[in-house]
C-alpha cells in the first residue's frame, strides 16, 4: 500500500519519520480540505443564514458524523476538542464528583490522564493507582481490588505511549459494571494511541468516555475528540455563544448533542480536516493499518532485541503491543541517541520521559527512553535503516 500513500506525504522525501505517537504527518487530501474551507467557504458555523455559513455549518456537521461513524458512535455524541488533554479535562471538570468519591487510574498513564485526577484531591476525591508489571501487563485482580463502592470513575489508556502495550479495556469495563455496588463506575478510555492505529469497536469497549487526538491520526493539529455515551452525565466546561437553545436573564438551556459542549467559534477548518483524515483512514481500512504496523513492528522489535547494548522496554509478545517501541542504549542519554539518529540518517524519534514521569520513576529510567513509533507510511526499508543506524550508534560506545 505504501507507494501510493507515500505520494500523499511529500514531507517524507528525505526524512524517516518515526515520531507518530507525538503527532502524525498530514496527507495532501487533508491539507486540501483545510485549504478549501479557507479558500471557498470561509464562514462561521451554526449561526449565519447566508450561503457560506450554511455550507460551512453542513461541512462541520458532516465531519462530526464521519468521526462518529469511524468509532461506531452517533453524530451527537462526538464533541470536537483541541486534543486528548482537553477532552480528558472536560470530564474532570464536567462530572459531578462528591467529596469521598474515588478515581481509579494506572501507573501507565500519560500526564494528560493523570494530572486532571490528581488535582481532584483539592475537592476531597482520592486517586487509586493500579500498577502493571515492568512490561506493562496488568493483573485484572488489581482492578477488582481497586474498584469499589465509592469509585466514580476509572480512567485507563488503551495503549501505553511508552511501552506500546495494549490494556485489557473490555475486561476492565466489565469490572467497572460489577464492582461498584451495582451503580457501575464510569469508565474513561484514553484512546490517544489506539484510535489512530487499531479498529475501534465502541460497543465492545463498553466505556462511557473515549478521548483521542485528531492530530495523531492524520488530522490537523488543534483537533481532538471526546466521545460521551450519556451527555447528561456531563456539564460543559465552558459556556458562551454557539451552544445554547435559549437564554433569559435568569437561566439558559443548552443545545442538544455536541453543540452544547462546543462553546464559541470552534476550529472549523481543523474539524473539517479531521473528517477528511477519517475518510482517508477508512479508504485504507483500519484492519490494514493495523496489519501493516504489525509487520513492521515485528521486524523493529526483533532487530532491536538483537543489538548488543540495546535494552528494549515493554512486552516482547507481539500480540500485546502496537507499532511503538521504547529502548535505551547502555551508556548513552536518550536525547543523544535521538540526535545521532537524526544526524546520521535523518530519522525522527522521540526521547525523554514522554509525559509519563510516574512510569519512568517506577521503571527506574530517570532520563527516559528513545521511542520509535510507526504509522501507515513507514516502510520495511526505513525500519532496516533505523536498525542499522542504531547498531552503528551502539558500536561507538
Ligand atoms: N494520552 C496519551 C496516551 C498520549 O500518548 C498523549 C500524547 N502523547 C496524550 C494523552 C495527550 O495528547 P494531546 O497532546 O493530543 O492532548
Amino acid at each position: 500500500m505504501n507507494t501510493k500513500i507515500r505520494a500523499d506525504f511529500p514531507i517524507l522525501k528525505d526524512i524517516i519519520y518515526m515520531d507518530n505517537a507525538a503527532t502524525s504527518l498530514t496527507p495532501e487530501p487533508v491539507l486540501e480540505a483545510v485549504l478549501s474551507y479557507y479558500r471557498e467557504y470561509n464562514a462561521n458555523v451554526g449561526r449565519g443564514v447566508h450561503r457560506l455559513a450554511q455550507f460551512a455549518s453542513q461541512r462541520y456537521k458532516d465531519a462530526h458524523r464521519k468521526v462518529a461513524e469511524f468509532i461506531d458512535a452517533k453524530e451527537g455524541e462526538v464533541i470536537f476538542t483541541k486534543n486528548t488533554t482537553e477532552a480528558i479535562n472536560m470530564v474532570a471538570y464536567g462530572l459531578k464528583f462528591e467529596h469521598g468519591d474515588e478515581v481509579v487510574t494506572t501507573m501507565l498513564e500519560h500526564h494528560s490522564n493523570f494530572l486532571p485526577w490528581l488535582r481532584l484531591k483539592e475537592r476531597g476525591i482520592t486517586m487509586k493507582i493500579v500498577t502493571p508489571t515492568r512490561n506493562g501487563i496488568f493483573d485484572l485482580s488489581d482492578f477488582e481490588h481497586a474498584i469499589g463502592a465509592r469509585t466514580k470513575l476509572v480512567a485507563v489508556t488503551q495503549v501505553s505511549n511508552v511501552l506500546g502495550t495494549i490494556s485489557p479495556v473490555k475486561e476492565i469495563a466489565a469490572i467497572c459494571k460489577e464492582k461498584s455496588n451495582g451503580n457501575g463506575a464510569l469508565f474513561l478510555v484514553d484512546g490517544a494511541q489506539s484510535v489512530p492505529h487499531i479498529p475501534i469497536d465502541l460497543k465492545a469497549l463498553d466505556c462511557d468516555f473515549l478521548a483521542f487526538s485528531g492530530h495523531k491520526m492524520l488530522g490537523p493539529t488543534g483537533t481532538g475528540v471526546l466521545w460521551v455515551k450519556d451527555l447528561y452525565e456531563l456539564e460543559p466546561t465552558f459556556l458562551g455563544g454557539g451552544m445554547i437553545e435559549a437564554v433569559s436573564l435568569e437561566d439558559y438551556k443548552l443545545a442538544g448533542g455536541y453543540e452544547g459542549f462546543e462553546a464559541g467559534t470552534p476550529h472549523i477548518a481543523g474539524g473539517i480536516g479531521l473528517g477528511r483524515a477519517v475518510d482517508y483512514l477508512k479508504e485504507i481500512g483500519m484492519g490494514e493499518v493495523k496489519a501493516h504496523e504489525e509487520r513492521l513492528v515485528k521486524r523493529l522489535l526483533e532487530g532491536l532485541l538483537d543489538i548488543e547494548k540495546v535494552q528494549v522496554y515493554g512486552s516482547t509478545n507481539l500480540n500485546e503491543r502496537v507499532g511503538l517501541v521504547s529502548f535505551t542504549i547502555n551508556g548513552l542519554h536518550p536525547h543523544d541517541v535521538a540526535l545521532m539518529l537524526d544526524e546520521a540518517s535523518a530519522i525522527m524519534v522521540r526521547s525523554g520521559h514522554h509525559c509519563c514521569m510516574p512510569l519512568m520513576t517506577y521503571l527506574g529510567l530517570k532520563e527516559g527512553t528513545v521511542r520509535a513509533s510507526l504509522y501507515l507510511y513507514n516502510t520495511k526499508e526505513e525500519v532496516d535503516t533505523f536498525l542499522e543506524t542504531v547498531e552503528e550508534i551502539a558500536k561507538v560506545i
